[in-house]
C-alpha cells in the first residue's frame, strides 16, 4: 500500500546484516542443520519484522497502478524460472556421472565359483546402466535445445522451463534410486558419488518450485486453455502420438467433470494424471532434440547415435505400455521385444560409454578401480586385536 493506493507484492532490496556480521533491525536468521547431500551450500530460514526502508530500496515504480498484479509479481521474480530450467540442467550430467560410476564398478564386481564373471554381464545390471546413460545423451540435448527455446519465446519460459524440470528430474531421481541399489552396499555410501548426488538432485527438485506442484499447475493451465505447449515436429512419431493422446484423454474427462477446475473430482481425477502428462511432453521434445542434433550432426560430442535414440524412445513407451495396448499400437510382446532389440544394439557401444575419459575428472569414487578402494580402505581407522601365532590344524 501507498499513499491508499494497493500496488501489489513488491520486491524490495534489503540489506540483512552490517560489515561485522551483526544483523539489522527487524532481521533475524536460523541456520539449518547440515542436509545430507548439500555439499557447497548451507541454508538458514531468514525473517523480516517492520523493518525500516529507504523508498530507493523498492524494485520497480510506483507510478499508476498495475494493468496485471500478477503478470507484474510473475516479472519481478522471473528469475526464479531462470532457476527451474538453470538447475534442472545438472541432472543429464549428474545421470552421465552415475551411470559411468556403476557400469565401472558393475565390470570390476565379480560373482560365481568356479568361472567368475562381472555382475555387468547380466542385463538386470547392464540394462538399467546402458538406459540411463541413453538417457544422459538424450537429456543433454534437450538442455541445450530448451536454453535455446527459452531464450527464443520469453512467453513460454515457465512452460519450457516446467516441462523439462518435470521429465528430467522425475527420471533422475527413480534412475539414481535404482543405480545405488545396483551397487549394493557401496552404493549407500557418499564417498562413491551416486548417494550423495542423488540427494543433491533431490534438493533441486524442490528448489524453485517443487516439480509436482510446478506440474499442478501447468497441466492446469492447458487444460484450462490458458497456456499451449510446444507442438510436436513429426506428430506421428510415437512418442507424439502419445502425448497427444494421453492430453486428450485428460481434456475429455475435464469436460465431464462438476465443479471447475477448484471442484472436488478435478483434485480427484486430473490432479494426478499432472506429472504423467507434463513428462509424455517432455519425453516427445527430449526426443526432437536429441534426433535434430543426430541427424544435423549438432551433438557437441555428446555422442547421440541411432542406438541411444532407438532405446530412449523405447525405454518412455515402456513406461506407459498400456496406452499403447489400449490404442492397437503394439502388444505387450511386441513393446518388450523392441525394447530387448534396442538394448541389444546399444550394447557393444556401452563399454566406450561408460569409460568415457571425458567424465574421468568427474568420478572420484573409490569402488570403480581395485587400487583406488584398496588405498581408501587403508586411510580409514582400523582396530586391531594381538596378532595370533600361526596354528597348525592337527588331527
Ligand atoms: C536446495 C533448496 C534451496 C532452496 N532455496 C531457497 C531460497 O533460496 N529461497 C527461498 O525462499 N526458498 C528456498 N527453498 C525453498 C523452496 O522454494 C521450497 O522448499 C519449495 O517451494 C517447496 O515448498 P515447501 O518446502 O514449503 O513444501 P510444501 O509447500 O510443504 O510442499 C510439500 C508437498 O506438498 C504438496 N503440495 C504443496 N502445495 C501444493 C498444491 N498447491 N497442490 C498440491 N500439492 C501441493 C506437494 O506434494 C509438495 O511436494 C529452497 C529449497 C531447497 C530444497
Amino acid at each position: 500500500m501507498a499513499a491508499g493506493t494497493d500496488h501489489g507484492v513488491r520486491p524490495f532490496i534489503v540489506p540483512l546484516n552490517d560489515a561485522s556480521g551483526a544483523m539489522c533491525r527487524g532481521v533475524s536468521c536460523t541456520l539449518f542443520p547440515a542436509r545430507p547431500g548439500a555439499k557447497a551450500i548451507d541454508h538458514s530460514s531468514t525473517s523480516f519484522c517492520h523493518v525500516p526502508l529507504p523508498a530507493e530500496a523498492l524494485l520497480g515504480h510506483l507510478h499508476g497502478s498495475a494493468k496485471d498484479e500478477r503478470k507484474d509479481f510473475l516479472r519481478a521474480i522471473h528469475r526464479v524460472t531462470v532457476g527451474t530450467l538453470c538447475l534442472s540442467t545438472s541432472n543429464a550430467t549428474v545421470l552421465r556421472v552415475a551411470g559411468c560410476i556403476a557400469g565401472r564398478y558393475s565390470a570390476e564386481r565379480r560373482v560365481g565359483a568356479p568361472e567368475s564373471v562381472p555382475i555387468l554381464s547380466f542385463s538386470t545390471q547392464y540394462g538399467p546402466i546402458a538406459r540411463i546413460l541413453a538417457h544422459a545423451v538424450v537429456f543433454d540435448n534437450y538442455a541445450i535445445e530448451s536454453m535455446q527455446l527459452f531464450m527464443a519465446k520469453p512467453d513460454m519460459q515457465n512452460v519450457i522451463g516446467g516441462v523439462f524440470k518435470a521429465t528430467v528430474l522425475s527420471y533422475t531421481q527413480k534412475a539414481l534410486s535404482d543405480l545405488v541399489d545396483r551397487c549394493g552396499w557401496q552404493g549407500l555410501y557418499a564417498h562413491n558419488q551416486i548417494s550423495e548426488l542423488w540427494l543433491a538432485e533431490k534438493g533441486n527438485s524442490i528448489a524453485e518450485g517443487d516439480y509436482v506442484v510446478l506440474c499442478i499447475r501447468l497441466a492446469s493451465e492447458v487444460l484450462l486453455g490458458r497456456y499451449g505447449l510446444p507442438k510436436p515436429r513429426d506428430p506421428q512419431c510415437l512418442l507424439a502420438r502419445h502425448e497427444s493422446g494421453v492430453w486428450d484423454e485428460a481434456r475429455q474427462i475435464c469436460t465431464s467433470l462438476p465443479g471447475g477446475h477448484r471442484g472436488k473430482e478435478f483434485n480427484a481425477r486430473i490432479l494426478p494424471l499432472s506429472l504423467p502428462l507434463v513428462q509424455a511432453t517432455g519425453q516427445r521434445m527430449a526426443y526432437e532434440a536429441a534426433k535434430d542434433a543426430m541427424v544435423h550432426g549438432t551433438d557437441r560430442g555428446l555422442g547421440m547415435t541411432p542406438q541411444v535414440l532407438a532405446l530412449y524412445e523405447s525405454t518412455c513407451m515402456m513406461e506407459d505400455q498400456s496406452w499403447y495396448v489400449e490404442n492397437g499400437i503394439m502388444s505387450r510382446q511386441a513393446l518388450l521385444n523392441c525394447n530387448v532389440d534396442a538394448m541389444n544394439s546399444l550394447l557393444p557401444l556401452l563399454e566406450g560409454m561408460v569409460n568415457d575419459p571425458a567424465v574421468d575428472a568427474f568420478i572420484n569414487a573409490p569402488m570403480v578401480d581395485q587400487d583406488r578402494l584398496a588405498a581408501f580402505f587403508s586411510s580409514l581407522p582400523s582396530f586391531q586385536g594381538p596378532e595370533t601365532e600361526y596354528i597348525r590344524a592337527k588331527l
